[in-house]
């Protein structure tokens, strides 16, 4: 009898994975809480809370029972023409939480679509008032807003897209302003806001996860909006990873003092628990679509936009995020964090901790001019499945981003397997110490 990964590897092809070379998948049939447990009962403790989406545990009663409600009252209906209770009530309470300025609610079915309404929201503003030339996206040079072709020309000109680099559109990108490099980065932006056609920036608030949980100061990023908005330049939070509380308050973008127009949300907004987007958008760029002429309105949607079970699910889960207890496990999460970000700052081997709220990230420093670095992420991956966790390190910076109801305890095995990639670093661990599929 094959196994369930031998199944998967006969007939499944995987995002990010290049099949001839990658391990089996680890078959997973259970979640718990912080844990997701396989086929033969081993327990991985999930320390990226699978892929940034899961707030508060795995099949987590509350979000399944209104879930499983919601599926026997009504699964689906369009939503051009209809509406339904779920819809207008998430909208509602996202409404009242979001930045004052937030007036509208658009619906899609992940994090891309959530970019590339936004996009589109931003260049269709300016083609309703007679200025189509005004196309051009100011975008940080190590973003990632995801992989449609929109989402992809915003977003960094890595590895990753290469081979659709003649087909992405023309942006203008500028350097992240990390400590030590606001007034260079301002330059940037200046030199670039000096053009006439620019129409909107598209950010990352505070942390850009994809670049390796870069982060910055809510201070320079106000600065830039401030800038942006004097050229009448339309600003975009994409908080689809930052959303529902990761950086400490339930968005990222409460620490501003100058509040972006649009903002995108997914990954969290159900809990981790079915695909949704959604674009929120400020009054005047709702107003531009409003017409006696049916051409200026926003001809965008999806068969499953806003979703009724889907919807459900994210009542549920901003339910178990707007409580008190939530609030103190981020609080207790982000103060566990410092503690051991305390410990190994400065220490061999590490070049630099970074932290903002739940989210920790350890760039280890493993010196110069040898293969190693490159291998060094298999490595790293291989020594959290070895010992029962669950990371997926980024090159050489290892982060956690767990769910809201990991405990103390749990957090002190993310913790030891950081030390343990510390000693990794520092003893060199020799190439040939690594399972026999990591060799190239
Ligand atoms: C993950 C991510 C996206 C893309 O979301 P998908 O649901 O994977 O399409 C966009 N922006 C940011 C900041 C993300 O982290």
């Amino acid at each position: 009898m094959p196994t369930l990964a031998e199944r998967d590897h006969a007939v499944l092809w995987h995002p990010y994975t290049q099949m001839q070379t990658a391990p089996l998948p680890v078959p997973i049939v259970r979640g718990e809480g912080s844990w997701l447990i396989a086929e033969d009962g081993t327990r991985y403790l999930d320390g990226i809370s699978s892929w940034w989406v899961n707030l508060h545990g795995h099949a987590h009663p509350h979000i399944a029972r209104r879930v499983s409600e919601q599926l026997n009252t009504l699964e689906h209906v369009l939503f051009a023409g209809f509406t339904h209770p779920t819809a207008v009530e998430l909208a509602e309470q996202l409404l009242e939480l979001l930045p004052r300025n937030q007036a509208r609610v658009f619906y899609s079915d992940n994090g891309s679509t959530a970019v590339e309404v936004a996009l589109k929201m931003v260049l269709q503003f300016f083609h309703n008032q007679g200025q189509p030339e005004r196309r051009t996206f100011l975008c940080f040079r190590d973003s990632y807003h995801g992989d449609t072709f929109g989402a992809m020309a915003v977003s960094s000109r890595g590895a990753f897209t290469q081979p659709f680099w003649p087909l992405l559109f023309d942006v203008e990108f500028i350097d992240v302003p990390t400590v030590g490099r606001e007034a260079e980065v301002l330059a940037q932006l200046d030199a670039a806001l000096a053009r006439p056609e620019v129409a909107g920036f598209i950010f990352e608030p505070l942390v850009l996860g994809t670049a390796g949980m870069v982060m910055y100061a809510p201070e320079i990023l106000s600065e830039m909006l401030r800038r942006c908005h004097q050229h009448g330049v339309l600003c975009i939070a994409d908080e689809v990873m930052t959303g529902f509380g990761r950086t400490g308050p339930l968005f990222a973008s409460e620490l501003l003092t100058e509040q972006p127009d649009m903002m995108c949300f997914s990954k969290g907004l159900t809990g981790g628990t079915l695909a949704m987007g959604l674009t929120t958008c400020a009054a005047p760029i709702y107003a531009a679509f409003l017409s006696d002429d049916k051409m200026k309105a926003l001809f965008h949607g999806h068969s499953y936009t806003a979703n009724p079970i889907a919807c459900a699910a994210a009542l549920a889960s901003l339910e178990l995020t707007r409580a008190d207890e939530c609030t103190a496990q981020r609080q207790r999460i982000a103060a566990a964090h410092a503690a051991f970000r305390q410990e190994i700052d400065g220490e061999p081997g590490i070049r630099q901790v970074r932290q903002q709220g739940t989210i920790l990230a350890v760039e280890y420093d493993p010196g110069e001019g040898t293969s190693y670095f490159s291998r060094l992420r298999d490595t790293f991956y291989q020594l959290a499945i070895d010992s029962h966790v669950v990371l997926r390190p980024l090159g050489n910076v290892v982060y956690l981003l767990p769910p809201y109801c990991t405990t103390n305890e749990e957090l002190e095995l993310l913790y030891a397997v950081l030390r343990r990639m510390r000693e990794l670093v520092l003893n060199h661990v020799p190439a040939t110490n690594l399972p026999e599929y990591l060799h190239d």
